[in-house]
């Protein structure tokens, strides 16, 4: 609990056939994963129902916080059934059908409304972009189009349409089984693809309310139509995922990096959680050691200021998924010494206030962040009934140690994700002295605080979410016994 020993930028890892077990991990967890990723595109329910269940049992075991987010599949277009593959070449024409089924010279689309969304000139990728077509005319039912790239390709593979304002509904009807699943196995957070405006969102949790699933939302950002939207859908989101491999599919690989850099600037501005995904160590997946250009991404991804850095394939597949997750570990600890090194200022840091955020909130939580700094307090304690608290602190990346204190578990484990954030899981409480008393009593318990510490408490009006008001300077050893007083330094 608490421990100090991992990086403040946090490691989510995505589970797969190299990672499930048990072993694997608590491994991996003690090597610095934050959460765990489960690919719903992926898999069969009886496996991620398992994975669930060992991750459960692994944080209970370690007391820490972390967090399980299910990936759901989304607006994502993709081939139907080829009776085997198929090579297309350049300048050869072919015809797409909506449908699940191939026919001679015909490719089968699995999405009703090809017809409605493509039109001529628009192109068509497959194969992450290996293989690209352009669509010509339309015949009757089919689009006729020109292949201007070509490679073999086959079933069930994913389509990207860049030039495309893709219609497809939200949620398929596989995405509402998997979000019922989500319901009844217990997960923390959602995570939806190919989200295209803020209203997807709105769709989304409306889905969540009739599953019965309580937990916040992350957009991945990765469609052009995505980018044009990027403000809104930041605001109406709980976090933010870069997800790099299909923006470099639908945009061009060189454009990603500045691309990232914007869209973590806005998230920061808003003080929502940013992941940054894709391709990360991907040599690591049968390599022992990264390559210095992938080592250089990592950092570079903390540097940006990313809450998080995902793995992919490296865990879910690789040849060492705890291998992967202490090496990312280790360049984001290394980084983040150098960047905290010396005077530097915090980053702005909510700057824009979004949602249901007061003035009086982020004014408190900015003031919280300057007075620890003034004070060089030994941290921030931030009380939260929902971790926001801790998730705005957070957003002025301050390299002071920030404890996000709570009596709910379900926030405790929310909070995984956030940058920085020490999720500390306190017992619960009626007053305000109890809720401080409870708190000394979980601090205790981390070696690197002593009692005459100075740190910088944040509260409100108790267990209200979003009525964060005070600030208070005190020392450890004052939280336990006196609450009003303010510390003599
Ligand atoms: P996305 O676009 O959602 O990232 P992806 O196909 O790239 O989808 P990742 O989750 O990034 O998938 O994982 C990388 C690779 O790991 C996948 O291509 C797949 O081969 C493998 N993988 C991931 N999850 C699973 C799983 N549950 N079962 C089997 N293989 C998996
Ligand atoms: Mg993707
Ligand atoms: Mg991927």
């Amino acid at each position: 609990m608490l421990e100090r020993h991992l990086a403040r930028t946090k490691i989510l890892a995505t589970l797969g056939p190299a990672s499930g077990t048990t072993t694997r991990i608590r491994e991996m967890a003690r090597a610095g994963a934050d959460a765990f990723r489960i690919n719903l595109s992926h898999g069969d329910v009886e496996t991620r129902t398992a994975w669930v269940k060992k991750v459960k049992r692994v944080r209970k075991e370690l007391e820490r916080p972390v967090a399980i987010l299910a990936d759901l599949r989304g607006p994502r277009l993709r081939l139907g059934v080829l009776p085997e593959p198929l090579v297309l070449e350049r300048g050869q024409t072919v015809r797409l059908r909506a449908g699940r089924k191939a026919a001679a010279g015909v490719l089968p689309v699995d999405y009703r409304g090809l017809l409605k969304d493509l039109v001529p000139g628009h192109r068509v990728l497959l194969r992450d972009g290996r293989v690209e077509l352009k669509v010509v005319g339309l015949e009757g039912r089919e689009l006729v189009c020109k292949v201007r790239r070509g490679d073999t390709i086959d079933s069930n593979q994913g389509i990207n349409l860049p030039d495309s304002q893709v219609s497809a509904p939200v949620l398929s009807a596989r995405d509402k089984r998997d979000l019922a699943w989500a319901a009844e196995v217990g997960v923390d957070w959602i995570a939806l693809s190919f989200v295209r405006r803020a209203k997807d969102l709105v769709v989304l949790r409306r889905a969540m309310d009739r599953a019965g699933l309580d937990a916040p939302v992350m957009a991945k950002i990765e469609t052009p139509e995505a980018l044009r939207n990027l403000d809104e859908i930041v605001r109406a989101s709980n976090a933010v995922m870069v997800a790099r491999g299909d923006l470099a599919v639908e945009l061009g690989h060189e454009v990603v990096p500045i691309i990232q850099k914007d869209v973590i600037a806005t998230c920061l501005e808003y003080a929502i959680p940013v992941v940054t995904a894709t391709q990360m160590l991907e040599s690591m997946i049968l390599a022992v050691q990264p390559t210095r250009a992938e080592v250089s991404d990592v950092a570079n991804a903390v540097i940006d200021g990313s809450d998080a850095v995902m793995l992919s394939g490296e865990t879910a597949v690789g040849a060492d998924p705890v291998q992967a997750v202490r090496t990312m570990n280790r360049i984001a600890q290394k980084t983040e010494t150098r960047l905290f090194r010396g005077v530097r200022d915090p980053r702005p840091g909510l700057r824009k206030v979004a949602g249901s955020v007061s003035i009086t909130e982020a004014a408190t939580v900015a003031a919280a962040v300057a007075a620890a700094r003034q004070s060089q307090a030994k941290g921030i304690l931030a009380f939260t009934e929902s971790g926001r608290t801790a998730r705005l602190v957070s957003s002025f990346r301050s390299g002071r140690p920030l404890i996000g204190l709570t009596a709910n578990e379900r926030s405790f484990h929310r909070m995984a994700l956030y940058w920085g954030v020490r999720p500390a899981l306190i017992r619960r409480f009626r007053t305000v002295r109890q809720m401080h008393r409870n708190a000394a009593a979980t601090l205790e318990r981390a070696s690197w605080l002593r009692p005459e510490d100075l740190l910088v408490a944040l509260t409100g009006a108790f267990s209200r979410t979003g009525a964060t008001n005070t600030v208070r300077l005190l020392h450890l050893s004052q939280l336990g016994a006196v609450n009003q007083r303010p510390a003599e330094s």
